[in-house]
């Protein structure tokens, strides 16, 4: 695992409150992790297999209790088997499904999205963020670790997502919990699976004055 320093962090205190990492995010040691759920939350590949394999068989007996979860929300699970790692909960978040065309997403209504510059696709994944980050929030959670949700089999385009995710981020923690002494959560991790992935964010985060 290696902890890679944001540029600016020092002097920025939203920015000092949010990491990047590489690793397995079932490895870490936070209060929270966001598993890229699929609407069944009943397990699936990638995270989420690595997830439910590390939680054990109880998380798919609880969350075959739960009515799934649509895309673009989150709900809340103990970690079973993860809780000897201090992670105490997991939030199940189902990211959307990239699609190239997206002129159409609601039947017989403008697409009032594409014509102001951003897709169906990208407000759902930047309610993803929202949702986790305030259920993070009413479970008075310090820590918390995402992974870069909808980048693997659901296809996001990776520069795209990790401007929607960071940019959610730095606002929800800017806006929503602004004083670490009092806020939560405290402290955000953004845990990427590759170093490629890793020098995305660092360099999305670098360029953010040019782009938020
Ligand atoms: P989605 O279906 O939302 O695209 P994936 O699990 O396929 O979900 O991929 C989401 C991201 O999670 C990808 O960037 C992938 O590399 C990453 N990933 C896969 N396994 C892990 C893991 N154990 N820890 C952290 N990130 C992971």
């Amino acid at each position: 695992m290696s902890d890679i320093p944001l540029p600016q962090s020092e002097n920025d205190p939203v920015l000092s409150r949010i990491e990047v990492l590489v690793a397995d995010i079932t490895t870490l040691n936070v209060d929270v992790i966001v598993n890229a759920a699929n609407e069944s939350l009943l397990g699936g590949s990638g995270v989420d297999g690595a997830i439910h394999n590390a939680a054990g068989p109880e998380l798919l007996e609880h969350n075959k209790t739960l009515d799934g979860c649509k895309t673009g929300l989150a709900v809340i699970t103990p970690s079973f088997n993860l809780a000897s790692r201090s992670i105490k909960h997991i939030i199940h978040t189902v990211g959307p499904i990239w699609r190239e065309v997206t002129d159409n997403p609601l039947p017989g209504q403008p697409n009032v999205n594409a014509k102001i510059g951003y897709t169906l696709e990208d407000t759902l994944l930047a309610s993803c963020y929202m949702q986790a980050l305030t259920l993070t929030t009413n479970h008075k959670l310090e820590t918390i670790a995402f992974p870069s949700i909808a980048t693997g089999v659901y296809n996001f385009p990776k520069p795209r997502a990790a401007k929607i995710a960071f940019g959610h981020i730095f606002g929800y923690l800017s806006n929503y919990a602004p004083n670490p002494e009092t806020d939560f959560p405290k402290k955000v991790t953004i845990c990427c699976f590759s170093q490629a992935d890793a020098d995305l964010y660092i360099q999305t985060i670098a360029t953010k004055d040019d782009w938020m």
